[in-house]
């Protein structure tokens, strides 16, 4: 799941389906260089034998490494200039995330001290991936769709994280704890401005304000799993103050 969500490092990690395609292309610049190990010499003599690049057949009858080696051949050629006194996989990999698109929220990430349950909460929710009930009435599954903390609105991210009476109760408590100014966002992306002004550079307030950005939402979404999974429930005071107690 990790590598199918992840476009960039975002929560500074790699994306394993691009670096797993540049472990294979860098046996294939291995190959090319000959590099001199026996598997390569084998396979310049079975397979590449005094052929390059395009013209080099894929045996259909190779295993399946052989034939993932030679095909990543189209990876390497993408690139013109490879330093062979720097990490050759590094190299690919910088090049080919340079077509993925920046998510603006990576500073909330970076540097997060919150916990890591925490932090992958946030992941999921920044990447709009939560399996909030607007998003599982779409594929079909038959949910009670209104917002369990507030029972006023349906279910959506941006109803549970920015709209919602509970958490905007919850948010405000916080916030007067801050000393920050109260919070107003009514859509999804006044709200992941907000939170990314907020969090940005290097100051104190800004690490306390991501660590508690993560916190609160891990405990947003906690509390809907309890009222949802096991009916029990939290008031948003107790929440408040457990979030403050961790981050202080
Ligand atoms: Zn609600």
């Amino acid at each position: 799941m990790l590598t199918q969500v992840c476009g960039r490092s975002d929560l500074n990690l790699t994306n394993l389906r691009i670096w797993n395609k540049d472990a294979i292309a860098k046996n294939y610049w291995d190959v090319e260089n000959k590099v001199d190990k026996l598997w390569i010499r084998w396979i310049h003599t079975y397979y590449i034998k005094g052929e390059q690049g395009d013209n080099i057949q894929v045996p259909k009858q190779a295993c399946w490494m052989i034939r993932k080696i030679l095909e990543a051949r189209t990876v390497i050629t993408q690139f013109s200039t490879i330093n062979p006194e720097k990490s050759v996989i590094r190299q690919l990999y910088n090049n080919m995330l340079q077509g993925k698109p920046k998510v603006p929220w990576k500073c909330l990430m970076y540097m997060n001290a919150a916990r890591p349950k925490s932090k992958f909460t946030t992941w999921i929710q920044l990447h709009g991936k939560m399996l909030t009930t607007d998003r599982l009435s779409k594929w079909g599954l038959n949910v009670e769709k209104t917002c369990c903390l507030c029972q006023l609105q349906e279910e959506s991210r941006e109803h549970l994280f920015v709209q919602c009476t509970y958490v905007r109760r919850l948010w405000d408590r916080i916030l007067r704890w801050m000393s920050r100014p109260m919070y107003n966002a009514i859509t999804w992306e006044q709200h992941l401005q907000w939170t990314i002004n907020n969090g940005k550079g290097n100051s104190k307030e800004a690490q306390v304000f991501k660590m508690m950005y993560a916190e609160i939402t891990y405990g947003i979404w906690n509390e809907r799993n309890r009222r949802t999974f096991e009916t029990r429930r939290q008031q948003w005071e107790t929440i408040a103050k457990e979030i403050i107690y961790l981050v202080v």
